[in-house]
């Protein structure tokens, strides 16, 4: 076959049906999971005004080097729009606009867009799940929130995941540390690396994110904010810590965890995907963002949230070679070799059941049908020949087992199919 002479944009990719499956099984495991913690879902737009991204802090590379940009097409509103590259700052815009009752405890799904340098578990385009509560200060909230993201990996089966937590203090200490930082970090620059004294001109905070060796020592003899933190913040992160620890959560505390975005403030975490390479292992992260709703025109809210990249945790789980789910596994194909519409008709029955069924097009030997029903995953061939429909039955095969067939009457298959797939194949 030769190649299209189109291909999926750079950093991107096509999911294709082989992989989606398992997909929408992630994605709707934590649905279910942030409806059972009391969560509703937000829609929003894949793009906003870019001034909603900016907030994120103009320094920061995702709004500086990463924001996909456009032009709203109207000379008469000319404003400029960003596909969204995260999507904390689109629910407080939501929140700001709608005023919802407080604390508004929201999930959400979907593709974000960043123009980063393409490589391994790093796309221009990925997918994060994630939540927030709004407009609720209690430490509690951030122990539910953390809990969240923890109980959907243990819900997948991801067994090597680190949590590492800080506390950024209120605005003023990180304004008080970052001038420290700057300082300890320009006596050294001499030993950074030239990225790092890059960054250092634009933003202190993120030189502690980097993981170049030249760096690393300098690094750790640096200051550390829990040195800036006031009595409220710490004592705000203490109760963090023991409401984890009281639901058995383990986590590290991390003095240099900074997070990329500007925005927040006291506690901050990361979830680390211990069997992926460093480059690629955080497979998600967040915190407060005490001032971000009345930055985008609200009123003083405070707020905590997370988004964890789906891409990258299926990479982990594919490192920590876990068998996923598939969202709704075929229970049946249909081999009809006497002409087809009773195939069209026992698929319908089959599917108006609850069951997953698919059948042949087209009339093809029964060789040939056997072989797609293979390829096709099902659990059971349901054979209908010249001789099942004299006696009014059907053939059912067994296609990941034994390979055993029974005759079951054709009144009874969905009962049969049903009974089997309970016996044989227990979820
Ligand atoms: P952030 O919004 O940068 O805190 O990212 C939250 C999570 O999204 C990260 O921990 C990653 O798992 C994931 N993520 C961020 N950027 C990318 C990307 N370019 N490609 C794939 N996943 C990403």
């Amino acid at each position: 076959m030769s190649k299209s002479h189109y291909q999926a944009p750079r950093g991107t990719r096509d999911i294709l049906p082989s992989e989606a499956g398992t997909w929408r099984w992630v994605l709707n495991s934590f649905a279910d999971l942030a409806k059972r913690f009391g969560y509703g879902q937000v829609i929003s737009p894949m793009f906003e005004d870019a001034g909603v991204f900016l907030r994120l802090g103009e320094n920061t590379e995702v709004v500086s080097k990463e924001m996909f940009t456009f032009q709203d097409k109207d000379p008469k509103t000319p404003q400029d729009l960003a596909l969204r590259p995260e999507l904390t700052a689109s629910i407080c815009r939501a929140f700001a606009q709608h005023r919802p009752i407080t604390p508004w405890k929201v999930w959400y799904e979907g593709p974000q867009f960043r123009y980063e340098k393409p490589q391994a578990g790093r796309f221009r385009q990925f997918v994060q799940v994630g939540a927030e509560i709004i407009g609720e200060n209690d430490p509690a909230a951030d122990v539910e929130i953390i809990s969240l993201a923890w109980r959907f990996y243990e819900t997948i089966g991801l067994k090597h995941i680190s949590l590492l937590l800080n506390s950024l203090g209120n605005v003023e200490t990180r304004e008080l540390y970052n001038q420290e930082l700057l300082s300890y970090l320009s006596k050294n620059a001499k030993g950074l690396s030239v990225e790092s004294r890059d960054t250092l001109a634009k933003n202190p905070l993120r030189v502690l994110d980097s993981k170049r060796k030249e760096d690393l020592q300098i690094i750790t003899g640096a200051p550390t904010i829990q040195e800036f933190l006031t009595d409220d913040d710490k004592e705000h992160f203490e109760s963090v810590c023991d409401g984890l620890k009281l639901l058995g959560i383990p986590f590290t505390v991390s003095p240099r965890l900074v997070r990329g975005l500007d925005y927040y403030t006291r506690t901050t975490f990361e979830f680390i995907a211990d069997k992926l390479e460093t480059a690629q292992n955080a497979v998600g992260g967040g915190g407060r963002y005490d001032g971000l709703v009345e930055e985008l025109g609200g009123p003083p809210t405070q707020g905590i949230g997370f988004a964890l990249g789906v891409d990258r945790i299926l990479l982990a789980c594919e490192a920590e070679k876990l068998e996923l789910k598939n969202e709704l596994p075929l229970d049946a194909f249909v081999v009809d070799l006497t002409g087809g519409s009773h195939a069209s008709q026992i698929t319908d029955e089959l599917r108006a059941n609850g069951l997953g069924a698919d059948r042949c097009f087209g009339s093809r030997s029964i060789k040939a049908q056997m072989k797609v029903a293979d390829r096709s995953g099902a659990l059971y061939a349901i054979i209908v020949g010249d001789d099942e429909l004299e006696k009014n039955e059907v053939t059912l095969r067994d296609l990941r087992g034994d390979g055993s067939q029974e005759h079951v009457p054709r009144s009874d298959l969905v009962k049969a199919l049903t009974a089997s797939i309970k016996e044989r194949y227990p979820q």
